[in-house]
């Protein structure tokens, strides 16, 4: 398929694009729907960086800063995981003032408390930070994240790829090809890593294919991409202006074409805490086969406008799954699975 093709396919009706991207969807998985029991922590949101499109990070529109100390952010992962959370997403903000150690003293103190704990942590963005602000090298990085006991990275941070509309929207972060750099060295190393998108903010669906182009041709070399997340751009809080919210269609569209270009990578999540939790549902019928887990709480969705705060029971989600006709089955972080429900 060309560029060109995916084009045509993202400009043709809804309910075509869904139907190709259902019988790929469901020649990989047949009706499951993965989910996680898992914790998001954001233990910082003071940043060096400037992104438009963003209302985690503290500014004049979220006038709060917070920074947990290394016992708080334990004491968290500790709750997440008596209340029964497998794995930890840990994102934090490009914080200059807590120094190199904060970041994988961190780490390592979580692993010791909850050993069996499966630790998500450090987009490649903050990867690039901490390369960047402490001159050290990406792999410097890498190594000392895998010594400090991060399992897997997250997708976060690559945003849009395209150079133009990357620079408008957060021109300083990591660019496109460190982006993708720094997911290949992760891989390199033999781990897992995802990959995301965020869409329906200042770009065209040309950019959007081209996003996915990039990372269908870094995936057919590493393989080391489980899930791909496409992120819905979310109006509050930020200083973008003038954005019309993308509706239901497009982002359907979005995920449906993200499954058919990526047919390389196994899964295709539609993170209910950005889109809610029904439209993610409908978008199982759409290409996606994971809806992300129970998250207990969030903070970076929530801070943009998002009803995802508190994150979703266990029994919940597990209930509007098999409401909406498919298979729960909860995974392990690698996509192992765990529990088949129903
Ligand atoms: S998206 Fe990340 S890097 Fe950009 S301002 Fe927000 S917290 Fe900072």
């Amino acid at each position: 398929m060309t560029q060109s093709d995916a084009l045509a396919l993202f400009e043709s009706d809804l309910f075509s694009l869904g139907q190709t991207a259902d019988r790929i969807r469901r020649s990989q998985h047949e009706h499951k729907v993965f989910f996680n029991l898992n914790r998001h922590l954001n233990p910082t949101n003071v940043c060096a960086d400037y992104c438009r499109f963003c209302g985690f990070s503290v500014h004049r529109k979220n006038p709060n800063p917070y920074t947990l100390s290394i016992e708080e952010a334990v004491a968290q992962a500790r709750q997440a995981h008596d209340a029964g959370a497998k794995e930890l997403h840990v994102v934090s903000a490009h914080n200059q003032e807590v120094g190199l150690a904060w970041y994988f003293d961190l780490f390592k103190a979580i692993k010791a408390a909850c050993p069996d704990i499966h630790l998500k942590a450090m987009t490649a963005a903050e990867v690039e930070f901490l390369a960047r602000t402490y001159d050290l090298s990406f792999d410097q990085v890498l190594d000392r994240m895998i010594e400090s006991g991060v399992d897997s990275m997250p997708g976060g941070g690559a945003e849009i790829f395209d150079e133009s509309i990357r620079h408008y929207l957060c021109k300083g972060k990591v660019s496109s090809a460190d982006w993708l750099t720094i997911h290949e060295k992760w891989h390199a190393r033999g781990r897992k890593s995802n990959a995301t998108m965020l869409f329906g903010h200042v770009e065209d669906p040309i950019h959007r294919v081209d996003h996915l182009f990039r990372l269908a041709e870094l995936q057919a070399k590493t393989g080391g991409f489980n899930a791909f997340i496409p992120l819905l751009y979310l109006t509050k809080n930020n200083f973008l202006t003038g954005i019309k919210p993308a509706g239901a269609e497009e982002i359907l569209k979005t995920i449906a074409l993200s499954r058919i270009v990526l047919e390389g990578i196994p899964h295709i999540k539609a993170y209910w805490a950005m889109l809610g939790i029904n439209l993610a549902l409908v978008a199982q019928h759409f290409g996606a086969d994971d809806i992300d887990g129970t998250i207990q709480r969030e903070s970076i969705a929530s801070a943009a406008g998002a009803k995802s705060a508190a994150g979703l029971d266990q029994k919940s989600l597990i209930d509007l799954i098999l409401n909406a006709g498919f298979v729960p089955v909860e995974r392990d972080s690698l996509y192992n699975e765990l529990k088949v429900y129903g």
